[in-house]
């Protein structure tokens, strides 16, 4: 079965549709014991895609071994500079195929190709910049204050050893490409869990590390459900970290699960981030860019800025110009070059979204724009802004993962009392400040609680900027060198001289 644009996608990626999709486990490719597949489905028309082999327990159980042999055995034997040259190998070979990525995602995610383009490149990048750290991991050198001049400490930077990644759908192939190479730089050997609706492009990525040289076994690949082979990852004993990117609910019942083995956890889960519009805003750059904060990836985003705050001398500017944005933004099939929006991910959903839709309107806020789901098939929804919202609404509070915009106001109010409504919310991911003042600016970014704040602009991710949350929305960081950390252990080796 194809979408019904499948002339528009190369013969790479029909090719790649047409073969057995199956498991990476220890450099083979292999069907779950269970012998169980299943289908992902195009979400802008709700076709099948192909259908994919899936693991449960027994298939984690081999690949844990089989990443526990490659970290014992021939990754461990490789420098850095070594892992370096197959990781740049790797970038080179995702540079190449770039299309073909893109196509895929926009087959199994649904966003714009333009978008899909984009972050596929970005995933090379993040191998490249990865590859750097590699030639670099290095300690320090110390003296217990006891012993000084009689003996010298110097540390070692360890790999953490078996690492359990699990990732969510929204931007697949990144997801990936941001969670592997700062395990594999380290020195960690990894068995990546991809989601349910977006099992493609990681089975490609997983061809391209097999033709890059990587040893078998240093990433094995199983998709599968969460309940089933990503609970079975987390629990594994021999697992020795588990990398998680996705809702906060599950989040914390893999923290719950990972407590029996004790195992080393971060996470990178909801927001709910605010977006603050000053007075003295440029609004020919804040529209389109408060628009991209909440619509990027149709606000299937964990760092979408939902929650806007204008100051009430733009208000009525901002709101008209964002509204005459949005009915700009055409809907349709990701392929479709000038496709703005694309379907979310699931009908399940669009159900969500809807149901947040109308949450809005019963709580008393004005709709300004959108609040329509289109007709099957597609999981299409408009993207949506509502006014005069109060900030104990639901559409306010709570990470809708849709494109849903709540606009609030505010008057000639302190900096500390803004900062307290910007972060009245059980999450920190992102949040973003709109104005032509510089202290302004760093004063605001200064008091938003959250890992991640952007001025005139929002969300701007690279893989040397360190990302992660406050509170709620996660532990740890992921990008540049603290991305790495997370992969390392420090050791302390004191000689008594
Ligand atoms: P999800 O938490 O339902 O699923 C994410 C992954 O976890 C999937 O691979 C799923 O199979 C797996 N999973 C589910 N239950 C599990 C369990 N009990 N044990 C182990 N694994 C399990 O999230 P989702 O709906 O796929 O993604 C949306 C969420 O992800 C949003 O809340 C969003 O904010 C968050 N997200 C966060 C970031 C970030 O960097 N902070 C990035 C993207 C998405």
């Amino acid at each position: 079965p194809q979408s019904p644009l499948s002339d528009q996608v190369g013969a790479a990626t029909r090719a790649f549709l047409a073969k057995p999709l199956r498991l990476l486990i220890g450099g083979h490719w292999v069907d779950g014991t269970a012998g169980e597949t299943l289908a992902t489905s195009d979400p802008a028309t709700g076709r099948v895609l192909a259908r994919v082999a899936i693991g449960d327990a027994q298939d984690i159980d081999r690949a844990v071994a089989a990443a526990r042999a490659a970290f014992e055995g021939p990754w461990s034997r490789l420098s850095g500079f070594e892992r370096a040259r197959l990781m740049r190998r790797l970038a080179a070979l995702i540079e190449a195929n770039v299309r073909t990525f893109a196509e895929l995602e926009v087959l199994d995610n649904g966003m714009p190709i333009a978008l899909a383009e984009r972050t596929s490149g970005m995933a090379a990048q993040m191998w490249d910049y990865y590859a750097g750290w590699a030639e670099r991991i290095e300690g320090t050198t110390t003296t217990p204050p006891a012993f000084v001049g009689e003996a010298l400490t110097y540390t070692l930077r360890e790999p953490v050893g078996v690492v359990g990644q699990i990732i969510p759908w929204n931007v697949p192939l990144s997801m990936a490409c941001l969670k592997l190479p700062p395990a594999l730089a380290a020195g960690c050997t990894v068995v990546l869990k991809p989601a349910e609706d977006t099992p493609l492009s990681a089975l490609l990525l997983g061809e391209l590390i097999q033709q890059a040289g990587f040893p078998d076994g240093v990433v094995n690949i199983v998709n599968g459900r969460g309940a089933t082979a990503g609970a079975a990852l987390v629990a594994h004993p021999d697992v020795d970290k588990i990398s998680f990117t996705g809702s906060s609910d599950v989040g914390k019942a893999i923290v719950r699960a990972a407590a029996d083995t004790l195992k080393k956890v971060s996470l990178e889960l909801g927001g709910k981030s605010p977006v603050m519009v000053f007075g003295d805003a440029d609004l020919d750059l804040a529209v389109p860019g408060v628009a991209a904060a909440t619509f990027f990836l149709q606000g299937q985003n964990c760092m979408a800025g939902t929650r806007i705050f204008v100051h009430e001398s733009i208000h009525d500017r901002l709101v008209d110009g964002l509204v005459a944005h949005v009915a700009a933004m055409r809907i349709g099939h990701g392929l479709d070059p000038a496709t703005d929006v694309g379907p979310l991910i699931s009908a399940r959903q669009r159900s969500r979204v809807e149901a947040y839709i109308a949450d809005g309107i019963a709580s008393g806020a004005t709709l300004a724009a959108g609040g329509e789901a289109l007709p099957g098939p597609g999981n299409f929804v408009q993207p949506t802004i509502f006014t005069d919202c109060r900030p104990d609404m639901r559409i306010v509070r709570e990470e809708i993962f849709g494109p849903v915009m709540a606009i609030q106001r505010f008057g000639d109010d302190d900096l500390d009392t803004l900062a307290a409504r910007a972060n009245d919310s059980i999450f920190g991911l992102s949040g973003s400040v709109w104005t032509r003042d510089l202290s302004t600016a760093h004063r605001m970014a200064g008091r938003i609680r959250s890992g991640h704040v952007s001025v005139n602009c929002h969300g701007a991710v690279g893989p040397n900027i360190p990302f992660g949350g406050y509170r709620q929305s996660g532990w740890g960081r992921e990008f540049g060198r603290e991305g790495l950390d997370q992969y390392l252990e420090t050791k302390a080796v004191t000689v008594r001289l």
